[in-house]
């Protein structure tokens, strides 16, 4: 089966699954190219993106998608979703019940696309695969998680209510080129892991100190 065909397939598992929360709301499912290197993973749908359907579409949508273009990238060659895939009412954080919920078809998304480098925007979904890390001490570090290669950004949405959270969130933005060249040449020292004890069964490894 395509990548694209697996896609659909799990899009429509999601719709039929009548248990899973926030059915209220549309499914943003995701989009952009199965077969990217880079994978970008928010938060939850806001209102903009509960209307059209689609991933990062508003003010902080409109951020992260100049930062791509910036690159010289476009915005159809990456993969852009989120760890819950309904909107939360009001906008507000996701509940640890709804991320448990959704999170295997997140899973499941990521093993279909396979990409060589997961951009986790913010602390939901850098938690996923880092729970023991801290969106400012860890964001623009690299690290390695099981096949993936993880560099934790800033979410948009906070680059967009201070200018020093902005200029860090393109400050590292930039750093992205060079962390999937790196990447994918597996022309990496591995630095010691940094693990907590509770996280040991994955293997991680913080890879920041060799690329930047
Ligand atoms: N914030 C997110 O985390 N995801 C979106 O899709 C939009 C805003």
């Amino acid at each position: 089966m395509s990548k694209t065909a697996e896609l659909k397939k799990l899009e429509a598992e999601i719709v039929a699954n009548k248990k899973l929360p926030l059915r209220g709301a549309n499914l943003v499912f995701g989009e952009g190219n199965p077969d990217c290197d880079v994978l970008f993973i928010g938060e939850a749908p806001g209102a903009n993106e509960d209307r059209e359907r689609r991933p990062f579409v508003g003010r902080a949508g409109q951020l992260l998608r100049k930062n791509i273009r910036n690159l010289g990238w476009k915005e159809e060659d990456v993969y852009i979703t989120n760890i819950v895939k309904r909107r939360p009412p009001e906008n507000r954080d996701p509940l640890p019940e709804e991320i448990e919920a959704y999170k295997p078809y997140l899973t499941r998304q990521i093993g279909v696309i396979k990409p060589t480098i997961i951009v986790p925007l913010g602390r939901f979904s850098m938690n996923y695969f880092l729970p023991a890390a801290k969106i400012m001490r860890d964001q623009g570090k690299l690290f390695k998680v099981e096949n993936y290669f993880i560099l934790p950004m800033l979410h948009p949405a906070a680059a967009l209510r201070a200018t020093s959270v902005l200029d860090l969130f393109e400050k590292t933005f930039k750093k992205l080129p060079a962390a999937l060249e790196k990447a994918k040449t597996g022309n990496i020292t591995p630095e010691q892991p940094q693990a907590p004890r509770a996280e040991k069964k994955k293997s991680r490894e913080d890879v920041q100190g060799s690329l930047f």
